[in-house]
């Protein structure tokens, strides 16, 4: 059994784009599978280390067979993600180390999950173990896009919300009309949830969107040590393993 920290190995088997930005690639275990819970991270990077390591939510809860997802938003001009936008292909291998963070449920409260883009990816490995490990618990998953076409698995959650009656979907744009809500997340909170002082809450996405659901809920009376947040910053590293090499070549 792989301790944390360890370096795996993992196939691409599925490699999906669920928006103009976001694609999501499905990883399975070459042997030795990560045990992590849900809404922990991965570092990935490739398997010659020629690239950097970088951050990525595990998207779903753990499996029997050891398959996880994670959904990459691309940065522009970015070097980890431009490799996976563009040179990554089903059958390719990619290193991971893990798991590691500490974004995961410790209480019985019920769940109050805020994401924006990509950070959308730990929240829907915890909706999803919550709802199958403590079907009781409510969970509201408050997705956060900027159009029609970056909204992530809106059938799905859809689906969820039909089969558990604990679960619930609350969907805005930013930019255009076409859901159920027009807005951002910290301006339309008080009126989608009320208060936040019952609630575990998890924000995850870019850091101005952490910031700002993290003042609102805070406004709607959330405990702060019930307040879990995953920005996804970027620190960046330096890559070149020889000077002149290029990224991904
Ligand atoms: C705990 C954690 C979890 C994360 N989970 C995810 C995840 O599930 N999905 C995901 O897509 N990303 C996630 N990230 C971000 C991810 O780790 C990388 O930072 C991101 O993919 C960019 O890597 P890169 O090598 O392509 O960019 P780099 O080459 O490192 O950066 C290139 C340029 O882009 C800027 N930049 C980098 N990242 C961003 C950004 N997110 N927004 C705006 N500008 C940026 C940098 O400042 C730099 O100028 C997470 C980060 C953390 C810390």
């Amino acid at each position: 059994m792989p301790e944390p920290g360890s370096d795996l190995s993992y196939e691409v088997v599925g490699l999906r784009p669920v928006t103009p930005v976001i694609v999501e690639l499905t990883l399975r275990p070459r042997s030795a599978a990560l045990r992590y819970t849900a809404g922990q991270y991965v570092l990935l990077s490739d398997v010659a280390g020629r690239l950097p390591q970088r951050s990525y939510s595990i998207a779903n809860a753990p499996r029997a067979d050891g398959l996880i997802t994670i959904l990459v938003t691309r940065v522009e001009g970015g070097v980890l993600t431009t490799w996976l936008h563009e040179r990554l292909r089903p059958g390719d291998e990619v290193a991971l180390e893990g798991p590691y963070g500490t974004f995961v449920p410790v209480t019985d409260r019920p769940l109050l999950l805020l994401a924006g883009g990509s950070g959308l990816a730990p929240m829907r490995a915890i909706a999803e173990a919550s709802l199958a490990e403590r079907p009781k618990r409510p969970v509201t998953l408050f997705f956060s896009a900027r159009t029609a076409r970056d909204v992530i698995d809106r059938r799905l959650f859809a689906d969820w919300q039909r089969s558990h009656e604990t679960f619930r979907y609350l969907l805005t744009l930013t930019r255009e009309d076409g859901a159920p809500l027009r807005g951002r997340i910290p301006d339309l909170l008080q009126g989608a949830v009320g208060s936040a002082a019952e609630h575990e809450v998890f924000i995850a996405g870019s850091e101005p969107f952490v910031a700002d659901c993290l003042k609102a809920v805070r406004s709607l009376g959330a405990d702060g040590a019930q307040v879990h947040t995953e920005p996804f910053f970027c620190e960046p590293q330096p890559w070149l393993s020889q000077p002149g090499d290029q990224p991904g070549s």
